[in-house]
């Protein structure tokens, strides 16, 4: 929209003058858990209302200052996206299909009443992150080893004011955290609560936006889920409370013996996942026939019981795949897989490292070089 456009060479570079020691970041980039720690520097980008985006920068990883009228600790006009990292055995630093983040974010930008941030200045801003601190992307040692450096992209409204509208200040920010793979110890299916009391998200609503606020939201079915033993919360439609949507940070998968392959369809309500997409891409490559649809709580209980269902996964940035071992409710409890789950989830599962580790032919143009 007419936005100038800031390219990788116009990121001021301002290095910290106390960088990590080496033995330290040695330590953790052994243990690096998930979001705990992260690296040197950031990347920051200010708009504002008169001057557009302007004043890039990476500097030092730190604090922010912000006004305690700032709007976004009011009334949360926040958006962020979620990108990974991998290091390739040659050492060189990739990372999947960045510009299907840069789009959702620009959407959750529309909705949140945010400036958009074009997808070049959004890909340069990863870049110059990266090849700033590329000695935190991880050197996964095998295979079984998916440690990557999590880019987390946020967009804040800085402003400081208390009028409920659009600011005319809004900060653009990027930080990155080494991850470990989210399983250790191999994948394991997760158990899943549905939640009868909460639903996510509403036609018309943000359920499509990766706002903060449909986080904050989720966090009270999370605890119920977890107050019953479970890992993650599944969320029905708002309407009717029968439609299956989403977990609260992943995509859901229904594998059909008859080789169908059935994901919720993009109705506005739920994240469209970056994951998800590609699982239907390599399922069709696959023979398998992929099906964007509704699918009732209903078909997905049935189905399983009666064995047309064969598998259930999920599947996201974080987690890549992961099996649902069971679909646990106030009255009900299902087993939807054994072990380490089925192999259609798995076989995806490994196409997809294989391609962002580089191990396998990148045939669809996945890949961007950081
Ligand atoms: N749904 C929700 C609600 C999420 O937060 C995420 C994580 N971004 C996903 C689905 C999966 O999206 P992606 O595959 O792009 O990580």
């Amino acid at each position: 929209d007419g936005e100038p456009t800031v390219s990788t060479q116009q990121f001021d570079l301002r290095p910290t003058a106390h960088p990590t020691e080496e033995r330290i970041r040695a330590e953790i980039l052994a243990n690096p858990g998930f979001g705990r720690y992260f690296t040197d520097h950031m990347v920051h980008v200010r708009w504002t209302h008169n001057d557009g985006w302007h004043s890039a920068m990476v500097r030092p990883y730190g604090p922010l200052t912000l006004d305690p009228a700032a709007s976004v600790l009011h009334y949360a006009q926040e958006i962020f996206e979620g990108v990974k990292a991998y290091r390739h055995a040659d050492g060189s630093v990739w990372t999947f299909r960045p510009e299907r983040n840069a789009a959702r974010f620009q959407a959750s930008a529309r909705r949140l009443a945010l400036p958009e941030l074009d997808s070049d200045t959004f890909i340069a801003s990863l870049k110059a992150l990266v090849s700033q601190d590329v000695d935190w992307v991880p050197t996964p040692a095998s295979e079984a080893e998916e440690s990557s450096l999590y880019l987390r992209p946020f967009m804040i409204a800085s402003e400081k004011f208390l009028g409920v509208k659009p600011a005319k200040q809004v900060d653009y920010y990027v930080i990155a955290s080494p991850a470990a793979a989210y399983f250790k110890g191999g994948v394991k299916p997760v158990s899943i609560w549905l939640s009868s009391h909460y639903n996510r998200a509403a036609r018309g609503g943000t359920g499509s936006a990766k706002c903060g606020g449909n986080y904050a939201a989720s966090l009270a079915a999370q605890k119920e889920a977890e107050a019953h033993g479970c890992d993650q919360v599944a969320f029905l439609d708002a309407v009717e409370n029968q439609w299956v949507e989403e977990l609260g940070g992943m995509n859901l998968f229904f594998v059909f013996r008859d080789g169908r392959i059935v994901t919720p369809a993009l109705t506005g309500t739920i994240l469209e996942g970056v994951t998800r997409d590609s699982v239907l891409q390599l399922a069709a490559d696959d023979g398998l026939q992929p099906e964007e649809r509704a699918i009732s709580i209903d078909e997905w209980r049935e189905g399983v019981r009666s064995g047309e269902i064969s598998e259930v996964f999920a599947c996201g940035t974080a987690a890549v795949i992961t099996p649902v071992g069971e679909l646990i409710s106030e009255d009900d409890r299902l087993v939807c897989a054994e072990g380490s789950g089925g192999e259609v989830g798995k076989s995806l599962r490994k196409q997809l490292l294989d391609i962002q580790y580089g191990r396998a032919e990148d045939r669809h143009g996945w890949l961007t070089r950081l």
